[in-house]
């Protein structure tokens, strides 16, 4: 309500927000957490909480009046169709040379991302996160993440024999015949669900093309485990369809503002609450476009210059490739990928091996790589918009294209096969438009000190995605968990 104190309020909901919700509320401190998006707990007219890939309906899309699939091809034809403006569970936000797809809703982008649990080789974590003891992380962070997560991996005798892995065995086969090392990638699936799905024995999820859109069964996204845990304790409280707008010092606390938003977006009230802790964890961007605005409005004019600095899109880059008859990758295909492609200590690409669940057998062998971008972007307040700008350029994903033809390349000319061109346009190979990895904007031990404080202001965390500098190695969450459990830990055990 409005005009409340809380002793700790957190932005986003999370990995970041849910990681320090869960720890702040076991050391005995009442949290409120704050979140724009729905809280994604009630089915809809057809009995289900999440709409699927096939249909994309009102559910699918943060305010938009049409869809913007990130594969937004087949076969050459465009496949974005209309929807109603609705506080949907995907937002692709456009920046000037970019798209940034980001989850919206009590879970933050575990509601619609692969789930894929990855943690990076100890030898690239040097160039992940250079400031933080890898022997702690390896030895403590990452297990406790991992466990908090339920990250676990397909089995492989079952791998080897289900219909809906058939595309994955065709990416092993490709992988290996080119000399690269073939990985299963854990995930937080449950797995055992997966099999009874594939048995005929539960309702489908991953084998019934959900994924972009919310899961209705079998994946552990956070509303399963960290923020399940949170509000077991007791003290967690989350408001969902609530925007912060402003974070301000105000006589030793912070005052709050609170757009409280209807289902089309439209603000129903404004409500400020004060808090003696603000903990930023809306995201690599949300954080980024809060901190930069504040401080550009002279809200908090003492963050230093790093704030909005050090972005990048993990090297996202997609494409396909056209399979000869006899390679076919079933018509049935998993939505959750379970294995990749490591090139990346030779070529600087660690690509996944993706489904393309449209239900239909199309030949093709889809790929989303992570590759070693050097390009950072960063953010910066337009006033005369009133807007936070990203200066990322669209031709800056031209060395990720580099990397991942540094796989794909290679498979081509060995089974004699080429790109698919009708997946992302008329002609066109390369899905280079987007990211689904945003990482940075308030990096760890420049925007803030080696733990997530902004130092000029005592009480206020950055524990996002936003800490990280702009790439991982592969896909993220696992080290936006891991690094938000290490930060929680200092900052309880010396600031409270
Ligand atoms: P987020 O999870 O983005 O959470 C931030 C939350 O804050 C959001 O819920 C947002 O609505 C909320 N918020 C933002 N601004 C405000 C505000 N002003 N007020 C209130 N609330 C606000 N990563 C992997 O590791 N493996 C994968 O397989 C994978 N697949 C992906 C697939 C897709 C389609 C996408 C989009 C992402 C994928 N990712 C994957 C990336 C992963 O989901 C993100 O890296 C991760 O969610 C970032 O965590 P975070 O805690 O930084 O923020």
């Amino acid at each position: 309500a409005s005009g409340a104190h809380v002793p700790a309020l957190v932005i986003g909901t999370g990995y970041g927000g849910s990681v320090a919700a869960l720890r702040l509320a076991q050391a005995g401190v009442d949290v409120h957490m704050i979140e724009m998006g729905m809280a994604w707990d009630t089915p809809g007219s057809d009995g289900k909480i999440f709409c699927n890939t096939r249909e994309p309906d009102y559910r699918s899309y943060w305010l938009r009046t049409r869809t913007k699939a990130p594969l937004n091809y087949f076969l050459g034809l465009p496949i974005d169709r209309d929807i109603p403006r609705h506080t949907g569970i995907l937002d692709a936000e456009e920046f000037g040379g970019i798209t940034v797809y980001q989850g919206r809703g009590v879970g933050g982008g575990s509601l619609v991302n692969g789930g894929m649990a990855v943690t990076p080789k100890r030898e690239n974590f040097g160039a992940v996160l250079p400031s933080v003891d890898a022997d702690e992380m390896y030895d403590v962070y990452y297990p406790r993440a991992n466990a908090g997560l339920g990250v676990g991996t397909v089995d492989p005798a079952w791998f080897d024999s289900t219909a809906c892995y058939q595309y994955s065995r065709v990416g092993r086969k490709h992988a290996q015949r080119s000399g690269f090392p073939f990985v299963f990638v854990p995930d937080v699936y449950d797995w055992d669900y997966m099999e009874q799905e594939a048995a005929g024995t539960v309702p489908r999820s991953a084998l019934a093309g959900e994924i972009l859109y919310g899961n209705n069964h079998g994946k552990k996204s956070l509303q399963q485990t960290y923020l399940a845990r949170a509000r077991a304790t007791g003290r967690v409280t989350v408001s969902p369809l609530h925007r912060v707008t402003s974070v301000a010092p105000a006589a030793g606390r912070y005052t709050v503002v609170i757009d409280q938003l209807n289902t089309t977006g439209d603000t129903t009230a404004v409500k400020t609450v004060t808090a003696d802790r603000v903990f930023f964890a809306a995201g690599s961007v949300g954080t980024s476009k809060l901190l930069v605005r504040l401080k550009a409005t002279g809200v908090l004019p003492g963050l230093n210059g790093e704030i909005g600095r050090g972005w990048g899109d993990n090297g996202n880059v997609m494409c396909g490739r056209a399979n000869h008859l006899w390679d076919p990758t079933g018509a049935l295909q998993s939505a959750i990928p379970c294995s990749g492609i490591d090139n990346w200590a030779a070529g600087g690409a660690f690509a996944e091996v993706a489904p393309l669940p449209t239900g239909i057998e199309t030949f093709a062998s889809f790929y989303l790589s992570i590759t070693r971008n050097p390009h950072r972007a960063e953010f910066s307040w337009n006033a005369a918009a009133g807007r936070v700008d990203l200066n990322w350029q669209a031709s800056w994903k031209r060395p990720s294209i580099d990397m991942a033809r540094t796989i794909f390349d290679r498979i081509n000319s060995r089974e004699g096969t080429i790109y698919r061109t009708d997946l992302f346009g008329v002609y066109k190979i390369w899905g280079d438009h987007l990211t689904y990895h945003p990482l940075g904007g308030a990096v760890l031990n420049r925007a803030t000190d080696n733990y997530g404080r902004l130092t000029a202001y005592p009480g206020l965390y950055v524990v996002d995605g936003a800490l990280i500098p702009g790439n991982t190695t592969v896909n993220p969450f696992v080290t936006i968990t891991a690094l938000a459990e290490r930060n929680i830990e200092r900052i309880i055990a010396t600031d409270l």
